[in-house]
């Protein structure tokens, strides 16, 4: 099959710029939308990937006024590749968060603007949904990409961590993010992350590997993971799984100890790793500039650092709680152990299947039912998207199911460096699923 991208020669991207500013009006998904004239494919990207010459604000108004001056890797092999960068996507403040309400003018869901549309890469999930043969080039660190993709009922690809290069990415925890895939074809997805993967002596951790579509004939669910889903989505599920089984998958149930830490254990790690890369954010080099110096030291910082949304505020006061030597060991060492017995336990497992599930536990909330649920409530909403997001494995979330008129999706899982055979499994029946998007834009 061939890749069916939006692309504008001199013709016609005025008239597709004002359609989507008038649609953004509504679905806030774009922070930034570059109205200079574009040719070649066009996508979109999360707005904590840097992009030459568009503000980069990670949706926090710590960063107003940032311009990157270069490109993220990805970015510039995609230029080169022929792609066009038109605009940069709404998301939750540096990636915290799991609903997208993180954000000052958050994003709404495309099927009910009543409703949430997942986060961290908010804006991406909508400007796929949105507009005709898109991809967006969005970034998951414990699940931005497939919670947004399920609501928003979108394909999501988180690929092995280290495949892509994080340069030029703004980070939230170093260990964990990864630049990804939002669109609504296995092959646009393909081809954008044909053009990206490889090594960059720019990123220390990224990897020049060859990335494998080993496609096996059996699918794992996991029972002790299941427990805290939605009985309607469990029932949906079921009848997921006697489809796969009918196209000759062999359906087997297991166990995996301790994953009811893995929750704790990301939000540990990513909280550590934020509060020492929000760090560099006091008021002189990046980001919000003070120009006071009658300030005393205190009052100097503290104007800096309270341009954070309260969520930042949160994270950086309780990673920094975590990292002091006093409780290192009750809490840090700990989750660091979880993350190894979890990426053993899940690696046996995805030697011999997919592991697959639904994406999120609950149905897409309403904005209104979210907006006062306490941390902790919303942080549990990630148990189905951290496992492999805290253990490096690629996975991809894609919609199989609506509930009067509300996407939702199903995660499956591969071993390390198996990206390929996510694309492979879903490009098997990717034509039964009947998407029912809007009107796209095009
Ligand atoms: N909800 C998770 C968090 O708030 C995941 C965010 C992400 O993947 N960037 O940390």
């Amino acid at each position: 099959m061939t890749s069916s991208f939006l692309s504008f020669e001199d013709k016609g991207y005025k008239d597709f710029i004002s359609r989507l500013k008038q649609e953004n009006e509504k679905l806030n998904a774009f922070n930034f939308i570059d109205e200079n004239d574009k040719s070649g494919k066009i996508i979109s990207v999360k707005d904590n990937i840097c992009v030459k010459g568009m503000p980069a604000t990670a949706s926090s108004k710590i960063l107003q006024g940032y311009i990157p001056g270069f490109n993220a890797t990805v970015i510039e092999r995609l230029e080169k590749a022929g792609f066009s960068v038109i605009g940069k996507t709404n998301m939750d403040e540096f990636g915290f968060g799991s609903f997208g309400l993180n954000s000052e003018h958050y994003a709404r869901n495309p099927f009910n603007e009543e409703y949430i549309t997942g986060g961290s890469s908010s804006g991406s999930a909508v400007a796929t949904a949105l507009i005709k043969g898109h991809v967006s080039i969005a970034e998951s660190t414990g699940g931005s990409i497939s919670a947004p993709a399920s609501f928003c009922g979108v394909v999501g690809l988180t690929p092995t961590y280290g495949v892509i290069s994080r340069y030029g990415l703004i980070d939230y925890a170093s260990s964990l993010d990864k630049i990804g895939f939002m669109g609504k074809s296995v092959d646009n997805i393909r081809e954008v992350m044909e053009k990206t993967i490889g090594g960059d002596p720019k990123d220390t951790t990224s990897l020049s590997v060859t990335i494998s579509n080993k496609k096996p004939n059996k699918l794992y669910v996991i029972d002790n993971l299941m427990t805290g889903v939605n009985e309607v989505i469990k029932d949906r599920f079921e009848d997921l799984l006697a489809k796969l089984s009918a196209k000759g998958y062999k359906i087997e149930h297991t166990k995996i100890d301790y994953l009811e830490y893995s929750v704790p254990a990301y939000y540990i790690i990513s909280m550590s790793e934020a509060s020492t890369n929000l760090a560099k954010y006091q008021g002189f080099k990046y980001g919000f500039k003070v120009k006071d110096f009658s300030l005393n030291y205190n009052e100097f910082f503290m104007s800096a650092r309270k341009q954070f949304g309260k969520e930042a505020k949160r994270r950086v006061i309780l990673g920094t709680f975590i990292r002091s030597k006093s409780i290192t060991q009750r809490y840090y060492e700990k989750a660091l152990a979880i993350r190894h017995a979890l990426i053993a336990r899940m690696d046996k497992i995805l030697k011999e299947g997919f592991i697959i599930m639904p994406s999120m536990p609950i149905f897409t909330p309403k904005i209104s039912e979210v907006k006062d649920i306490s941390p902790v409530e919303a942080y549990s909403m990630d148990m189905l998207t951290v496992p492999p997001n805290l253990c490096g494995f690629p996975h991809m979330s894609f919609p199989y199911f609506y509930e009067k008129g509300m996407p939702i999706g199903a995660q499956i899982i591969t071993n390390h460096f198996n990206d390929y055979s996510l694309l492979d499994f879903l490009s098997e029946w990717e034509s039964d699923f009947k998407y029912k998007f809007k009107e796209e834009i095009s």
